[in-house]
Formats: structure tokens, sequence, C-alpha cells
């Protein structure tokens, strides 16, 4: 019984030639002869690939514009290229105008996904041009503004998606609340509750709206943050939310594994988004912001879309309930 179980040598040596000899002539497992004809990509060094601080002080009301933003973030228009990982799917991604949303938006499309966005109304202009963006990838862009801290359109937000991509296999759920706040004293029950409402209630009422319709092979991704081990002084009640989104992924994986439903999260170091220069941090730390990361820079957003991709591709089958980061060199997520 165990000799059967033994290879010989000369079998294993006949076997591998096999499966050689099959990757040889089958063209699925290698690029395509253009592919294969096209120039390497060269090496970009990470330390110099975007801009560094000092920045300019700048200030907007909230939530904030990619367009009012100088430098202007990078979310990927330029560069990003997809290879087809997600062809057929349906997204949907919360906070989708700007920012991590607006790279994963961009990315999904090129990896042929049809995408629907949720953001505020004042955020228009900057959704428009994601729309414009999904559209020219040749996919199906829909725009659904809306306040995610409203239970009810939180319930509208899932089906008018469902009805306007004709289905849903991934919920990004990343919009987010950051107000900094030098000290607990300053803080407000309204601040604290706009915090708790947009950053752990609307995922709890989308999440829970979108599960019906998600079949086995769907995924649901969530922004959380380095904030959620590393908390800052200053940012109190943003901190915690994020240590409950890390928590509930994880909690969530484990519901939702044995129904073939994914549940990861990505947490960003600090990423140049309207997020910050909107009241998320102080003009102090603006100027300076990333400057503290051994990379010595911010991120920008598209630095973050393959993260999006690879964690709603269904090549990552095996992947639940993790966190994958990307802070610049600062450590864990
Ligand atoms: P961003 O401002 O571009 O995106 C946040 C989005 O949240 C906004 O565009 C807005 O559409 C949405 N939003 C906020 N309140 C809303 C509400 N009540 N209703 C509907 N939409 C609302 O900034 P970003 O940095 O890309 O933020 C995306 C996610 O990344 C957030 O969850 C944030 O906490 C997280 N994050 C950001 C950083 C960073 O340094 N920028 C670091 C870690 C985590
Ligand atoms: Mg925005």
């Amino acid at each position: 019984m165990k000799e059967d179980n033994k290879l010989s040598r000369r079998q294993v040596i006949n076997g591998l030639g096999a499966s050689l000899a099959v990757a040889a002539v089958s063209p699925i497992f290698s690029a395509d002869a253009a592919e294969a004809s096209a120039p390497t990509v060269p090496l970009k060094d990470p330390t110099t690939a975007y801009p560094k601080p000092p920045f300019k002080k700048q200030q907007q009301p909230w939530p904030g514009l990619v367009s009012q933003m100088d430098p202007k973030p990078d979310h990927g228009e330029q560069s990003y290229k997809g290879s087809g990982r997600l062809k057929g799917r349906k997204a949907l991604i919360t906070g989708g105008d700007s920012g991590m949303g607006r790279a994963a938006a961009i990315a999904y499309a090129r990896e042929g996904a049809d995408v629907a966005i949720n953001y505020l109304p004042a955020e228009e202009a900057d959704a428009k041009e994601v729309i414009a963006l999904i559209k020219a990838a040749g996919q199906k862009g829909v725009a659904i503004p809306g306040d995610i801290r409203d239970e009810a359109f939180c319930k509208k937000l899932v089906a008018e998606a469902v009805r306007q991509l004709g289905g849903l296999d991934i919920v990004v759920s990343n919009a987010g609340r950051q107000q900094q706040r030098q000290s607990i004293l300053d803080l407000t029950t309204e601040d604290f509750d706009a915090t708790m409402k947009t950053n752990i209630y609307a995922p709890f009422w989308i999440i829970k709206a979108a599960l019906p319709h998600l079949q086995p092979g769907s995924a649901i991704i969530g922004t959380t943050s380095e904030q959620a081990t590393d908390p800052s002084a200053d940012l109190y009640d943003y901190a915690q939310t994020k240590a409950a989104t890390t928590n509930y992924v994880r909690s969530l994986a484990k519901q939702l594994a044995p129904k073939g439903i994914r549940v990861n999260g990505v947490a960003p170091g600090p990423i140049w988004t309207p997020l910050q220069v909107s009241g998320g941090a102080t003009q102090e730390k603006l100027v300076q912001f990333g400057g503290d990361t051994p990379m010595m820079r911010p991120g920008q957003p598209v630095e973050l879309a393959s993260i999006y991709v690879q964690l709603a591709d269904p090549q990552a089958s095996y992947a639940t309930g993790q966190v994958y980061g990307a802070a610049g060199g600062k450590g864990m997520p």
C-alpha cells in the first residue's frame, strides 16, 4: 500500500514533461503574442514616483473635491491597465467619486466590470468624471447619489444598483467620514454620531441589503485603515470606527464563508485624497503629509487599486477575513 503511493523518479519526470508540454501549446496559460512582444515595463522607484511633502496649505469645505486639490491625486486615470480579471462582474462602490473608491471604480471597469458608484450630491462633479471613465472603458457606469447616514437610502441604493446593473456580486463599502478634533472636549455628540452612522451603521445597512442578491463567488470589501491598530490622538471617533471595520470584516468572513461569499478589508496608510483636505487633517499635518512614512511621501489612490482588484478577483478564492495594507512602510494594517 505504502509502495503504491510512492512515485518513481521516471514517473515524476514523465508527468512533469507532459504538463510542460500542455503549457507550451496552451495559449490560455500564457500572454498572447501581442502582449509577449510588448516592451517590458520599466522599473519605477516608489520613493520618487509621486509627490512628496512639503505640500501647500489647503482647506476645502467637506466633503471636498478632487479637482480643487493641489497636487491632483492620481487614481489611475492615465495609468491603470486591465487584463479582464473582473469580466462580467457587477460592482457597487460607495464613495466611488474620489480617492480609493474612484481608483477602485476605474480599475474595476478596466478589468471588465460594470460599476455603480454612490457619493454625496455635493460631489456630482467628481462623480461625473468617474462615470465618464467607466463608460470609456466600455462598461456600464451607474451614478446613485445620496446620504448613506440614512437607512432607508442605503436600502434604496442597493435596490437601485441591483436594478440598473442587472445583479450584484461585488460590494465595496468604502465611504468614510474623518474630521480631526484636537480634544475629546471639542467632539460634539452630532460629530460622533455622524462618524458612527457613516462608518459603522451604513456598511451594516448596505451589506444587509446586498446579501440576498449575492451569489456564491461574490466578494465584499471594506475600506479600513492603519488607524484600526495605530490610532492618532486627534481621531478619537474615526479611529475606533476603523477598528470596528477590521473587526466586522473578520466576523462576517467567518459567517459568510460557508455561503461562498468572501469578505476582506483594505487598510490604507496616509493617502492623498479629499478626505484629508476637508477637515480630516490639520494644516500642519497636511503640509508634511506622509513624510513620516519610510517612503517619505503619502500614497496615491492608484497605489491601492490593484488591492481592491485582487480581493474581488475570483482567483483569490481562498482569501477571506484578511486585511491587506499599503502604508508606505509603516507596518501592519
Ligand atoms: P474621499 O473623500 O475621496 O472618499 C470618501 C468618500 O466618502 C467621499 O467621496 C464621499 O462620497 C463618501 N461619503 C462620506 N460621507 C458620506 C455620506 N454621509 N453619504 C454618502 N457618501 C459619503 O477619501 P478617501 O481617503 O478615499 O476615503 C475612502 C476610504 O478610505 C474611507 O473609508 C477612509 O476612511 C479610508 N481611509 C483613508 C485614508 C487616507 O489617508 N486618505 C487612510 C485610511 C483609510
Ligand atoms: Mg469625494
